[in-house]
């Protein structure tokens, strides 16, 4: 068994916080253990918990729209949530609970080391960038070391804002860009908000710290 798998059989029985009490199952994450590409959204909504897999509701079908306009399949990437299993209701998680799973998305970075993290909206944003609003941030290109981390809108922003989605596939543009214009980068360690190193520079110049 890979150490990937491994990691994905400890989240489906794991017990370190309350939400395993009401989740039908555990939603590791999933894509290719050599992803250059790693989406973090929020937690598993209906659809995720009945299916033990990621964005598969009405966000996920948007997501892999916009996974398909810069040319990725979601085989090619990977795709996991802050929180593995889900908040009864779909309320937001909370604290102690991302605290509780965050040792998971530490593994999961240290396993496949990804040349570009995506925080899809503001519970994922804040995992790396704690004081930071997602209006202001989303779609520029920090680095963290080896990594490049892109803050983008959660795509279910545009179900509940319709008005967001051009927004959001206009933004989605830049993964297509950073992995275009990315050379092969050094292995990465595991980032941590520490590292933070905000890139306040052009697209252009934004792109070549890749
Ligand atoms: N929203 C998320 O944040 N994650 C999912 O897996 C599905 C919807």
């Amino acid at each position: 068994m890979s150490a990937l798998d491994d990691l994905h059989q400890r989240v489906h029985s794991c017990t370190d916080c309350p939400l395993h009490k009401t989740r039908t199952q555990a939603v590791p994450g999933e894509g290719s253990p050599h992803a250059k590409v790693m989406l973090v959204g929020e937690g598993p909504g209906f659809q995720e918990d009945r299916q033990g897999r990621p964005f598969v509701g009405p966000a996920g079908q948007f997501l892999n729209d916009l996974l398909a306009s810069v040319g990725l399949s979601r085989e090619e990437v990977y795709i996991t949530n802050m929180v593995k299993c889900r908040p009864p209701n779909n309320r937001d998680p909370f604290p102690g609970e991302v605290a509780s799973c965050g040792k998971y998305l530490d593994d999961q970075v240290r396993l496949i080391r990804p040349h570009v993290i995506i925080p899809l909206g503001r519970h994922a944003l804040v995992n790396w960038f704690p004081n930071e609003s997602i209006s202001k941030v989303r779609a520029k290109p920090r680095r963290m070391g080896d990594v490049t981390l892109l803050p983008l809108y959660h795509p279910a922003a545009a179900l509940h804002n319709p008005g967001l989605r051009e927004t959001i596939e206009r933004d989605f543009q830049a993964v297509g860009k950073l992995l275009e214009e990315a050379p092969e980068p050094a292995v990465a360690e595991a980032p941590g908000p520490a590292d933070a190193e905000t890139m306040e520079a052009s697209p252009g110049q934004q792109l070549s710290m890749l």
